[in-house]
């Protein structure tokens, strides 16, 4: 039964979550949307849950939204395939009601051991359900959106969803120029991580290396 904590690998997670039934959302669902793009991905997004197209298709954003969120990737030279996409709830709620707390209580998990395989340098939270819930916060997206946010070992930036860009075209250029930081601040993070990586593998210097000498006696 709970042999998806187990998989090392996203099909795996797929194979074993695919007829989930943990919640009613199974009733009426057609696929189970686990997520699409690189295993490896440097990027992921997070978004709320599947709506009519993604629950025909079994894919993430793939419609109105997903679009945007397609030129959004463009806008700074990346595509679906590089990123990795997913939701916080596995199958559609009926009409796109939002995810109720048992709801998302029963998903995560799952959103977490991809978030484990995947180990991305940063997490996108697309609008404020994903938001408050990767964050743990009740501070909403309008004043976190935009902004590099490290929690746990994890870093996040929370943007605004492309849905909601959708239906209020002046979010749609905040989302724009936040795309712009986001490529700016993963840079910054590459850099982090390749100076970090250096100095785990610089060979200890005389001063470090004689505490642990002098301990020997
Ligand atoms: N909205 C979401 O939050 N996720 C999707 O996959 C599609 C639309």
């Amino acid at each position: 039964m709970e042999e998806w904590r187990d998989t090392t690998t996203l099909d795996q997670l797929f194979e074993s979550i695919k007829d989930c039934r943990r919640c009613s959302l199974a009733q009426n669902r057609t696929n189970l949307v686990l997520g699409a793009g690189d295993e490896r991905a440097e990027i992921m997004f997070v978004g709320e849950a599947p709506g009519f197209h993604e629950d025909k298709q079994g894919e993430p954003f793939v419609g109105p939204a997903g679009k945007l969120l397609d030129q959004l990737l463009n806008s700074i030279g990346l595509d679906r395939k590089q990123v990795y996409i997913a939701n916080t709830l596995k199958c559609r709620p009926p009409e796109n009601r939002d995810p109720t707390p048992e709801e998302l209580k029963t998903c995560t998990p799952f959103l977490y051991k991809q978030i484990e395989l995947i180990n991305p340098r940063i997490i996108c939270t697309l609008g404020n359900h994903a938001t408050k819930i990767l964050l743990k916060t009740s501070t909403g997206i309008t004043q976190l959106h935009g902004k590099l946010v490290r929690k746990g070992t994890l870093t996040f930036v929370p943007l605004f969803h492309p849905a909601a860009a959708l239906h209020k075209p002046p979010l749609k250029s905040v989302l724009i120029d936040d795309f712009q930081k986001l490529k700016e601040l993963l840079k910054e993070e590459k850099s982090r991580w390749e100076e970090e990586k250096q100095a785990s593998e610089e060979p200890l210097g005389e001063e470090d290396a004689q505490p642990e000498q002098m301990g020997l006696f």
